[in-house]
C-alpha cells in the first residue's frame, strides 16, 4: 500500500513538509478479515486537529503515523462471512490506496440509489453533523432566519437545505462572488453572500431584516463577530467548527471581544452550544440515514462534490480546503 504519514506537526498552514510517502507490504489476511482498495478518500477540517498535539476530544496523530480519514473502497479479497469481493464499502482507512481492516470495522454500502462517494459526504459524517446539530440544536421553525457560513461545503449546504425543508430562511455565507451565487442558484439559499466582498456586513444587514433565530457556526472569526450583531433574543448558535482559527498560530489582534459577547449571551438570552456530532450518532445516526436519504433521492437535498485526482494531490488539496479553495465536499479520488 502507498501511505501518507505525518512527517512533522506543522506550524499555521500544512505545508510539503508536513507529509511523506511511504510504501508498505500488508499483512495476510486473517479470519474475519478484508483487503480493501480505497478508491475515495475524504479530505475535512478535522484533520488539522489531529496534525497538532494540542488537547482536544480526540487524540492526534503520532509523528510518522498514518494519516486517518474516512474512505470508501472495495473488497478484494475477503476472510469475513459477511463481505464479499466487489463490495463496496465504508470504512477509516487513512490516506493510503489499499488497506486491512477488520470486517466488523467497514460498513457494505448500497449504492443502488446513490453513489458510495455520498457515504462520505451528504449521507455521512458531515451531513450528519449538519442534521444533528440543526435540528437538535438550532430547532429552526419556520419563518425563522438561519445564517451558516462555509455554506458550500458538506456541513453548510446542507444545514441551508435542512432549514428550507423546514420553514425557515436560510442565508448562505461562503468566500467569493460565484460561490455565493451557486448557493442560491444551486442549493436554493434565499440568499447568499461574499464574505470578502468589501461590503459584507452591509449586505449581511440587509439579508436578515428579521434578524438572525440560528446561527450554524462553522468558522468564527471575522463572520461571527459580523452576525452577531444581528441576533435575536432567543437565538440559538450550535458551534460546530471554527474553521478560521485552524492555522492560526496567536490570539487575533486588537481589543477582547469575549466581554461584549457574553454581555450579548446574557442579555439576549441566547443558547450557545458546542458539539461533536458522535454525540448524536446513538440515538439520531438512523434517522438521519432514513430521512436524508429520501431528501437526497427526491432532490430536496442536493450536493456538490470535489474530487481531486490521486493521493500525490491530498496534501495540497488539504491545505487549500482551510483557505476556501475547495467547492463543495473535498474528495480525492485514490484509485
Ligand atoms: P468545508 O468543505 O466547508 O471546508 C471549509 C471551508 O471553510 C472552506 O471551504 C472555506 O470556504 C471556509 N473558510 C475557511 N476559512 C474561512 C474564514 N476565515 N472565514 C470564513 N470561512 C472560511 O468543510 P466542512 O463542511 O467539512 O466543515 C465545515 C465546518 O464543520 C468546519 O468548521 C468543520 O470543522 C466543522 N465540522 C464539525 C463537526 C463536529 O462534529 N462538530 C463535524 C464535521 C465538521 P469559503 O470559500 O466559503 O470561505
Amino acid at each position: 500500500s502507498t501511505q501518507i504519514r505525518l512527517r512533522e506537526r506543522p506550524v499555521g498552514e500544512p505545508s510539503a513538509d508536513t507529509f511523506e510517502t511511504t510504501t508498505v507490504d500488508l499483512p495476510e489476511l486473517e479470519d474475519g478479515q478484508v483487503l480493501l482498495r480505497v478508491d475515495h478518500l475524504s479530505l475535512d477540517p478535522y484533520m488539522r486537529g489531529r496534525l497538532s498535539d494540542a488537547e482536544s476530544y480526540a487524540d492526534p496523530v503520532d509523528v510518522g503515523a498514518l494519516m486517518v480519514g474516512g474512505t470508501v473502497g472495495t473488497v478484494l479479497d475477503s476472510r469475513h462471512p459477511g463481505l464479499a469481493e466487489g463490495d463496496e464499502v465504508l470504512s477509516y482507512s487513512g490516506w493510503q490506496t489499499h488497506a486491512v481492516e477488520d470486517g466488523s470495522a467497514v460498513r457494505r454500502l448500497d449504492t443502488s440509489t446513490n453513489p458510495a462517494t455520498t457515504a462520505l459526504g451528504v449521507l455521512g459524517m458531515p451531513g450528519f453533523t449538519a442534521y444533528a446539530g440543526l435540528l437538535q440544536i438550532g430547532r429552526p421553525q419556520p419563518g425563522e432566519t438561519v445564517v451558516v457560513a462555509a455554506a458550500m461545503g458538506p456541513v453548510g449546504s446542507a444545514v441551508g437545505q435542512i432549514a428550507k425543508l423546514k420553514g425557515a430562511r436560510a442565508v448562505g455565507i461562503a468566500g467569493g462572488p460565484d460561490k455565493a451565487r451557486a448557493l442560491t442558484e444551486d442549493f436554493g439559499f434565499d440568499v447568499g453572500l461574499d464574505h470578502r466582498a468589501d461590503d459584507f456586513r452591509e449586505q449581511l444587514a440587509a439579508a436578515v431584516p428579521d434578524g438572525i433565530d440560528v446561527y450554524f457556526e462553522n468558522v468564527a472569526g471575522p463572520v461571527l463577530d459580523a452576525v452577531r450583531r444581528h441576533l435575536n433574543l432567543y437565538a440559538r448558535i450550535p458551534v460546530c467548527g471554527l474553521v478560521a482559527n485552524y492555522n492560526a498560530t496567536a490570539a487575533p489582534e486588537g481589543p477582547d471581544k469575549m466581554p461584549g459577547f457574553l454581555g450579548q449571551i446574557l442579555t439576549k438570552s441566547l443558547t450557545v452550544r458546542g458539539f461533536i456530532q458522535s454525540e448524536f450518532v446513538k440515538e439520531h445516526y438512523k434517522d438521519f440515514l432514513r430521512e436524508m436519504g429520501q431528501w437526497v433521492a427526491d432532490g430536496d437535498v442536493r450536493y456538490r462534490e470535489d474530487v481531486v485526482e490521486g493521493l500525490d494531490r491530498a496534501a495540497e488539496a488539504f491545505a487549500g480546503m482551510l483557505r476556501g479553495a475547495n467547492t463543495g465536499k473535498l474528495l480525492v479520488k485514490v484509485s
